[in-house]
């Protein structure tokens, strides 16, 4: 029977706590080792299926190069990354073609990103990120490795996570505050229409969404939306109809239950 480092079954509900198990750090020396035993430890106990609500999601056996954990219950597949102190603008992962590919080929897995703090050895923020918010846009390449490092030339990424539209950044903890279960869930469900396999349609509406979610109060019109025309020409510098894209994209949020029409160009933020 598979069992939890603390020696209980596998499948235990745990009430969710934010310490981690200091004990199981003992064997290790370097602190991203420690780091990664104590933050996948968290994980395996504290953590329920974002997406159908199972008790625990379970960590893959062997180091498998895409995911980290997957639900026994729905079979949905996360990556956990974690860093010490705040989240911050960026966050730090493995190769940057890799993770491009994965994205445009839509197998990349759910993400998790978790802050910590090392003094207090405990969790700070967790988010979940559902899969179908990555667009190569979102991530940052980063220098390569020096010619006189172990891995010479190889070149890294960071998650640009404030360019994530807020809808696809949803809290689990945040600020050490535990949030309600149900809530996180129903929030992912909402924002599950939003899904898109094709990458470059992705790239519009979640732009599109970006740009929407930038004005501030709950009504904006048209007029409003075109004063993003020139940045997104620089985005998208083939395209020569970006108004009339603007305007379509706005009609997918509004089939998906995002904005509301109100007539005569003017809108409605229903988040
Ligand atoms: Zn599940």
């Amino acid at each position: 029977m598979a069992v939890y480092a603390s020696g209980l079954p596998i499948g235990y509900a745990f009430i969710m706590e934010l310490s981690f198990d200091n004990h199981l750090a003992s064997p290790y020396h370097s602190n991203s080792q420690i780091a990664r035993i104590l933050t996948e430890d968290w994980i395996s106990k504290y953590m329920y299926c974002p997406r159908c609500g199972n008790v625990h999601i379970q960590h893959f056996e062997n180091n498998r190069p895409v995911a980290d954990f997957f639900c026994p219950a729905c079979h949905n597949e996360y990556e956990l990354k974690s860093k010490n102190g705040t989240l911050g603008s960026k966050i730090n992962d493995g190769a940057y073609k890799t993770m491009v590919q994965r994205i445009t080929s839509n197998q990349n897995p759910d993400f998790l990103f978790m802050s910590y703090s090392r003094e207090k050895m405990q969790v700070q923020d967790l988010v979940f990120i559902p899969k179908h918010f990555f667009v190569p846009a979102i991530i940052e390449k980063r220098k390569p490795l020096p010619a006189t490092a172990r891995r010479a030339g190889w070149v890294g990424c960071n998650i640009l996570f404030e360019k994530i539209p807020i809808q696809g950044r949803i809290f689990i903890i945040s600020n050490g505050i535990i949030l309600d279960k149900q809530d996180v869930i129903d929030k992912v469900n909402n924002v599950q229409s939003l899904e898109i396999k094709n990458i470059n349609s992705r790239g519009w509406l979640l732009d599109v969404l970006n740009c929407v979610n930038r004005l501030s109060g709950y009504e904006f019109s048209l007029s409003d939306m075109y004063l993003f025309e020139a940045e997104l020409q620089v985005k998208y510098p083939q395209n020569s109809h970006i108004k009339a894209k603007i305007r379509q994209q706005l009609q997918i949020l509004r089939d998906k239950g995002f904005i509301d029409f109100l007539g005569n160009g003017n809108y409605r933020k229903r988040m």
